[in-house]
């Protein structure tokens, strides 16, 4: 007898957001491509049928563990009903501010929802009793660039395709500075990619108090961070911060290495961010496109950074 399928430990369902792609009068939200229909009276039409999204309809795969981060896993799992694969992260909220704080950010992301290059989110499950928010993501199936550097092994990733890569990043950052809201957390990690050749941001607007603080950078030797000097510094710090961070990514796609080379104490990465000159690609081995772009990206000087 096959095992009993793998569900959701969401037995105490707070509250539960669903969100596509757009959003009328009504509340009833549509993701345009499919023809799928999210409304809070109907649950979900997909083709022709309806269904509502509740963590029972979340199915996860056994050993589908697709990575962990700071706030918890992220497992494979699939819409039973629809077939869609969807990835399903997990984060813990421990007190009712930060919950409450987790559902505003949900609503944030509704508004991010229409963008080709951010990850799209179909829905978040809040338990009661676990703490714990679970929400249902467009599942990517390339995984992070982070991987894609780890699969090239030293090697970086060739100009042609990286100007391709750097052009969705910057469609989906631009898309969330129009609409005034900071990524905040651009690194490998967090810019995913699939079959379709398609790149994505993800996890913007999720927990800003999980934010990883200059204190915290401090208690890792030896982490990497790509937040701008002004950040790092605790100065006041915008739009042009994600520039500085999606600059430090780019120049580790391209020489398959992160930027600041030897990083064995806090005091050494401060030194990089504040007064060593700052990164360059160097133009024997790089277009002289990709070494300007990273340039004006990876510029200290916030008032001649560029932006999105
Ligand atoms: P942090 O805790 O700072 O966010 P992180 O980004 O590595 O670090 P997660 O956001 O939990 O941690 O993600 C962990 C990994 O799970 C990612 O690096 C990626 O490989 C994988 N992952 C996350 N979301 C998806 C998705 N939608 N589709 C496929 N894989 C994903
Ligand atoms: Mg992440």
């Amino acid at each position: 007898m096959p095992p009993p399928p793998m569900m959701l430990d969401v037995d105490d369902v707070e509250d539960s957001v669903c969100m596509t792609w757009s959003i009328d009068e009504s509340g009833t939200m549509r993701h345009r491509k499919t023809g799928t229909k999210v409304s809070t009276k109907e649950g979900i039409t997909f083709e022709g049928m309806e269904y509502r999204l509740s963590p029972e309809d979340i199915e996860l795969e056994a050993d589908s563990h697709l990575g962990a981060g700071a706030c918890g896993v992220v497992l494979k799992g699939v819409i039973k009903q629809t077939g869609i694969p969807v990835a399903v992260k997990t984060v813990k909220v421990d007190d009712k501010a930060k919950r409450e704080q987790l559902l505003n950010e949900i609503r944030g992301l509704v508004a991010a929802e229409g963008c080709v290059n951010l990850v799209h989110w179909y829905a978040g499950f809040l338990s009661k009793r676990t703490s714990v928010v679970h929400v249902a993501l467009e599942y990517m199936d390339l995984g992070s660039l982070a991987e894609l550097k780890k699969r090239l092994g030293g090697y970086g990733v060739p100009p042609e395709y990286l100007s391709n890569i750097t052009a969705q990043i910057m469609n989906g950052l631009n898309y969330l500075h129009k609409k005034k809201m900071l990524h905040r957390d651009i690194k490998p990690e967090n810019i995913l990619h699939n079959r379709q050749g398609e790149v994505k941001l993800t996890d913007f607007g999720i927990a800003k108090d999980l934010d990883k603080t200059i204190a915290m950078a401090g208690t890792f030797v030896g982490t990497v961070t790509y937040m701008s000097p002004e950040r790092c510094l605790g100065n006041d710090y915008s739009f042009a911060s994600d520039i500085w961070s999606v600059g430090m990514v780019i120049f580790e796609l391209s020489t398959g290495r992160y930027p600041f080379a030897d990083i064995v104490s806090f005091p050494v990465l401060f030194e990089h961010l504040c007064d060593k000159p700052e990164p360059r690609l160097d133009p024997e081995y790089f277009p002289a496109e990709l070494v300007e772009f990273d340039a004006y990206c990876l510029t200290r000087d916030v008032s001649r950074r560029p932006a999105a």
